[in-house]
């Protein structure tokens, strides 16, 4: 069949989430950022928007979540954007990590160059090269800069951000140190706390999937050729060490985060926003996987065009 997305109703989406719950148990609420073990793990709501019809939406959609890791595409959109691909590349990587996506023994393993913008590393030393002054103007000018240019009306969560700071992250801290120490970093400080504010901009799956517009259609306000970058780099790297058995079994550019966001693109024809809480052992979303994998299957989706 050829379905594609404009075939897809919020019942349908109902009946996704009740065979979600049944099928996804046993998964875990991080416990490293204290707010984030407060979520309720049964909370589960899907927004799709496409280019031809309406939006979709089902579950919890009034729960508003930090992006946490679903940031980290839309740095790298925006670095893109302002500076280009080849600096933003002499920064960073483009190549998959087999390992956690805060693994610092890769980072030594590879003489302190982040493998790509999607894992720890790479995303702090692209937060390092955010303009402004400060962690919480450096998040503000994203933050703008992405609302302008989508229908998201993204926040920054600043209890999230305390909560953050509230447990020293120590792999984290010894991440930035270690891109300073090789010159991927000027200042070691700021980046990190860059990094802290952006993970914590927070909105609806409404937002995030307005958001994953900007990946999922052509517009005047992106370079297509960034946007493809970024959706190419989300198959091979987007969900850790899950990656390259997802670019197999679903093969949608996907972005997740350790407060169970999950953004896909189904280029030219929209996006898919899941959040719920319930991570697996990689760090993604159990509910989040198995919803995109069926609609992959049941709609027929995929990240070549459309007929
Ligand atoms: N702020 C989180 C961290 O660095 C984000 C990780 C994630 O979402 O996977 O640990």
């Amino acid at each position: 069949s050829s379905l594609g997305l404009s075939a897809l109703t919020s019942d349908q989406l109902n009946t996704l989430i009740a065979q979600a719950k049944v099928k996804c148990q046993g998964g875990q609420l991080p416990t490293y950022i204290p707010l984030l073990a407060q979520a309720n793990p049964g909370w589960v709501a899907i927004q799709v928007q496409r280019i031809k019809g309406e939006g979709v939406a089902a579950g919890d959609i009034r729960c508003s979540f930090p992006l946490m890791s679903v940031i980290k595409p839309f740095v790298l959109l925006f670095l893109l954007e302002q500076l280009g691909t080849e600096a933003v590349f002499s920064q960073v990587g483009m190549e998959p990590s087999d390992q956690p996506f805060n693994s610092l023994a890769q980072l030594q393993a590879d003489r302190g160059k982040p493998r790509n913008p999607m894992i720890n590393s790479g995303a702090i030393a692209l937060a390092g090269r955010l303009p402004g002054k400060d962690g919480a103007s450096r998040c503000e000018s994203l933050r703008q800069w992405l609302n302008q240019r989508s229908h998201s009306q993204l926040v920054l969560d600043e209890a999230m951000l305390q909560s953050v700071r509230s447990l020293p992250n120590e792999r984290n801290q010894a991440i930035a140190n270690l891109l300073a120490t090789v010159g991927y970093l000027d200042c070691p400080e700021i980046a990190l706390d860059t990094y802290n504010h952006v993970c914590c901009l927070s909105g609806t799956v409404t937002d995030l999937a307005n958001l994953g517009m900007l990946l999922g259609q052509d517009s005047s306000m992106i370079s297509p050729q960034h946007r493809r970058t970024v959706n190419d780099i989300l198959i091979t790297c987007g969900l850790y060490q899950a990656s390259s058995r997802f670019a197999t079994e679903v093969g949608l550019p996907t972005k997740s985060g350790v407060s169970g966001a999950m953004l896909s693109i189904v280029p030219s024809q929209g996006a898919i926003a899941c959040y719920s809480p319930a991570l697996d052992e990689t760090g993604n979303s159990q509910v989040g996987l198995f919803i995109v994998q069926q609609l992959a299957q049941d709609f027929n989706l995929s990240s070549t065009p459309h007929p």
